[in-house]
């Protein structure tokens, strides 16, 4: 039987002065491990040339294949793109900035190698992240862990191995507004940890907003979680509950103690201001459903190529030989 192969999936906005040093750090370790590898690029609207120096060296190196994008997906597009073309018995991922060290690899593969089908990694130290970043970052992780139905260990990142089996499954998945992470860690699979430390990012800058950081925060919590929805019903069970008892001392207060106390108007206002409340706080979380449905629905493709480079297959089929 032929090695396996090894697929290492990256994502590429704008990262051009990272592109050399990755390949040659990839080359280093990937060439000391006993397997075939490939590198799948999947290029996401970069417009810095990018691209260019991605094309440059594939056309040295045909194990260096390359998906583009027609504009900008998002690093969880890209991924699940880059998972969807990448027919490795064990497929890597990770960040094209080098915060996800290269040389690792080798124990993620070494995991990989005693059984388990999900290797993960998790980020001791996140140095060049500011303090609320990493506020945030635990903030988010504490609250996914409470409300939704499984559980994600803080300071995991896309810096992961995902056996064959796993891959096949993934790529079965057809949701839209998805957290990469999340979706793997739902599928469950044998699993073990690798940890480590991130250094600073290279070269550039971080490209994730606070918007979009939060955006992503909020599609996994509707993804995995039908816990919004309920705060809504629990709110509006609260509200209602302090509303109407406040009512019920104002209107007793008024008829049989002291009938001057509350005016008609600010009991009618008291009861109509906790009802508004009530109903847009319900009415803010069906929309984020809502929004869901619609993407689902709508069933327009997750991505569009542009172009595949050193790929002539279609995406990797269940049946089809590693590799080919
Ligand atoms: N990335 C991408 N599309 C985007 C933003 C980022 O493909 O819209 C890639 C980026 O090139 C890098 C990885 O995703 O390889 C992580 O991005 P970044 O370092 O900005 O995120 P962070 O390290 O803050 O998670
Ligand atoms: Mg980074």
């Amino acid at each position: 039987m032929a090695e396996k192969l090894i697929s290492v999936v990256i994502p590429v906005y704008n990262e051009k002065e990272n592109i050399p040093p990755l390949l040659e750090a990839l080359r280093e370790v990937l060439s000391s491990l006993s397997y075939r590898y490939e590198l799948v690029f999947v290029n996401d609207g970069s417009v810095d040339g990018s691209l260019e120096s991605l094309r440059e060296a594939a056309n040295r190196n045909d194990r260096i294949k390359i998906v583009d994008f027609s504009r900008n997906f998002g690093k969880e597009t890209a991924l699940t793109a880059g998972c969807h073309y990448a027919c490795g018995d064990a497929v890597i991922t990770m960040d094209a900035d080098l915060q996800h060290p290269p040389s690792l690899i080798s124990d993620l593969v070494v995991a990989w190698e005693g059984g388990a089908e999900v290797v993960y990694t998790v980020r001791r130290a996140n140095r060049g992240a500011g303090w609320f970043k990493r506020f945030s970052s635990c903030l988010f992780y504490w609250l996914f862990n409470r409300v939704s139905e499984m559980k994600t260990e803080a300071g995991t990142t896309d810096f992961r191995l995902m056996d064959r089996s796993v891959m096949e499954v993934f790529r079965r998945i057809p949701e839209r507004e998805r957290m990469f992470r999340g979706l793997i860690d739902w599928m469950g699979f044998r699993r073990t940890r690798v940890v480590f430390e991130a250094p600073a990012r290279k070269n550039g800058k971080n490209r994730y907003s606070y918007i979009q950081l939060l955006r992503l925060a909020m599609n996994s919590f509707t993804s995995f979680s039908l816990f919004p929805l309920r705060l809504a019903g629990y709110l509006g069970i609260l509200i209602t509950l302090i509303s109407g008892l406040l009512l019920l001392f104002m209107l007793i207060m008024r008829w049989f103690f002291a009938p001057t106390m509350f005016t008609p108007i600010a009991i009618l206002a008291v009861g109509n201001t906790l009802l508004i409340g009530i109903v847009l706080i319900c009415l803010g979380f069906i929309a984020l459903y809502i929004a869901r449905i619609h993407a689902e629905v709508i069933d327009r493709p997750l991505y569009i190529i542009r172009e595949k480079v050193n790929i002539e297959r279609e995406t990797c089929d269940l049946n089809e030989s590693p590799g080919t």
